[in-house]
């Protein structure tokens, strides 16, 4: 009998049965003095009380606002410390904090908050080519017209209002600078009775996915399940409180705010913040100059730090681990982050948001043959199985579709019972949409993914969000979107644009398009115009022969490839 793809992780390593605020206060109790957060661009440096200080009185902004427990605070913004203040204070008062994308443009800001109903947004005032006040008074023009906490929005009717992190917002912002000023009306008894009153079963975070069908869904997460994965992920990586992580990835992805700032919480590690933005020489600087253990990256960030021509004057001897995720990892780019970043015992971690996100990790004793083939073992007190087509578990050594279940299992998505009955299986499996193989110790290996997705630089793009979007281009008649293999960023977007008969667009016009309406990422960087699609016979679109003619003929152009 061969063996099944099925195993369960370590069960010797007990789930904490706490909320995010209780953990927190507990390591604030034990490690008060030491250095908590660092974030560089904004030359803020908290010691642990420093920071809870921080997060109580903005918790109890939050509650002098009328937040109530389970309702939404969206936060639109790059890395700062204002995110994970906010992170912890929305937490404290049992809302849900929803993560929005910040390369996100109007369109998709307008979706985000209504589909979560979100009460208040907290938004920053400009990042990139982003103005945000700009943006959100175009989905929200009511914002001048009402006192602060009393918006009634035509297009978004459960916003109360909109926490500017600008110095000097314009009118109808409110100032997050002057919230502290609010903490004192509300008592702080009734602020500890409000977190004495929280399960760790509840809501405490959505974060969007976008869907092979249809638009964004928000999973759903609770106190339980990412703080559990914050927790099992830094046990993975040894973290202490003498741990100091330089977390140069987005915090509105689960890989910073879950993996980053919770992994450190649940250990007393400090959090350190290189830049808004991931930007390399920043990054290396700031684990030279904050004498950083644990580094943080998807594969293309490593691959920018070990280009970085001010990489071999830095000292980063500091380094000893650090995880790597979000993307199959080259061999070379694991060799050269062990030997040349000093990171002897980085890690691969895979997962997806909607299990917290963390569900397989290799150990710091795999060998570099196993750090670049698998994705590791199943983590402590979770099942990982493989399955084929009838939902039936292939045996060891066969392809199947990745299933997880466990604490880590997202709670569904929000206000959408229809995509999470798709998602969650009657038994609690999470169906990945991700193709493994699983070898007779439990390592797993990932081979393919049965969902139509690309991951371009980390960033998770779509294809049928884009062809949707391309509809609304007067010229487009159909569009196709593939991704093909590229040296930089290990995908890259390519658009097969039909156009309406007697019309005329331009790559770069259509490029321009995309830009001034989509986040940037999904923007295509390259674009091919036909009159017909590749087809079977029975009429489907052969997206592999797209994706074979669009790599020949793009062939040496394509790597390395440069921004869109
Ligand atoms: P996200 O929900 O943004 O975290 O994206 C999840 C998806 O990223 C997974 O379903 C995989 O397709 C991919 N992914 C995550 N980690 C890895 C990894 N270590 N190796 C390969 N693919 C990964």
């Amino acid at each position: 009998m061969p063996q099944p793809s099925y195993t369960r992780g370590r069960q010797d390593k007990p789930l904490l049965t706490l909320t995010i605020g209780q953990a927190f206060d507990a390591t604030v109790a034990i490690h008060g003095e030491r250095e908590a957060l660092v974030v560089r661009h904004q030359g803020v440096r908290y010691s642990w009380r420093e920071l809870a200080a921080e997060v109580d009185v903005h918790a109890r902004a939050l509650m002098a606002l009328g937040v109530e427990v389970g309702e939404r605070v969206g936060i639109w913004a790059p890395n700062c410390a204002q995110w994970c203040i906010l992170q912890l204070a929305t937490a404290k008062v049992g809302g849900i904090l929803v993560n929005i994308n910040p390369a996100y443009r109007v369109g998709e800001l307008e979706y985000v908050l209504r589909q979560s109903g979100c009460r208040w947004l907290v938004c920053a005032d400009a990042f990139k080519t982003s103005d945000y006040h700009a943006m959100v008074r175009e989905v929200v023009p009511e914002l001048t017209l009402h006192a602060v906490g009393e918006l009634a929005s035509e297009r978004l009717p459960d916003l109360r209002g909109v926490i500017s992190l600008a110095a000097e917002p314009p009118v109808g912002f409110l100032p997050w600078t002057a919230l502290a000023g609010r903490a004192g009306q509300v008592e702080l008894a009734a602020y500890e009775a409000r977190q004495q009153g929280l399960q760790f079963d509840q809501p405490v975070n959505i974060q969007y996915t976008s869907g092979t069908t249809g638009a964004p869904k928000g999973a759903t997460l609770s106190h339980y399940n990412l703080l559990n994965n914050g927790y099992m992920v830094g046990e993975s990586l040894g973290l202490t409180e003498q741990d100091r992580m330089v977390i140069p990835v987005p915090l509105y992805h689960c890989f910073g705010m879950v993996m980053g700032n919770l992994g450190c919480i649940t250990h007393g590690s400090a959090m350190i913040y290189p830049n808004d933005a991931f930007d390399a020489e920043l990054t290396l600087r700031a684990v030279a100059e904050e004498r950083a253990s644990i580094l943080y990256g998807v594969p293309t960030m490593f691959i920018a730090m070990l280009d970085h021509p001010s990489r071999a004057a830095l000292d980063l001897s500091t380094l000893r681990s650090g995880i790597m995720a979000g993307a199959t990892c080259p061999i070379e780019v694991m060799r050269k982050v062990i030997e040349q970043m000093h990171m002897a015992e980085v890690q691969i971690a895979y997962g997806m948001t909607e299990t917290s996100p963390v569900s397989l990790q290799t150990g710091p004793d795999d060998g570099l043959e196993l750090r670049v083939t698998t994705v590791g073992r199943t983590q402590p007190q979770l099942e990982t199985k493989l399955v084929d087509a009838d939902g039936r578990i292939v045996a060891r050594g066969e392809i199947g579709e990745l299933c997880t279940r466990g604490y880590s299992v997202m709670l569904g998505y929000w206000d959408n019972l229809q995509a999470t009955h798709d998602a969650l299986d009657p038994a609690g499996w999470m169906h990945t949409g991700d193709l493994a193989v699983m070898d007779d110790e439990g390592y797993v290996r990932i081979v393919g993914r049965n969902k139509d997705m690309i991951i371009r630089g980390g960033e998770n793009i779509y294809p049928r969000e884009l062809e949707e979007f391309f509809h609304t281009h007067p010229a487009v008649a159909e569009a196709q979107v593939v991704g093909i293999p590229c040296s930089k960023y290990g995908e890259e977007v390519v658009a097969w644009i039909r156009l309406h008969p007697g019309h005329s667009a331009s790559a770069e016009e259509l490029q321009q398009w995309c830009k001034a309406r989509l986040a940037h990422f999904k923007t295509p960087r390259h674009f091919r115009f036909v009159d017909e699609f590749p087809m079977t016979v029975t009429g489907k679109v052969q997206k592999f022969r797209m994706r074979e003619i669009s790599v020949e003929e793009l062939g040496e152009q394509f790597a390395p490839c440069g921004p869109a």
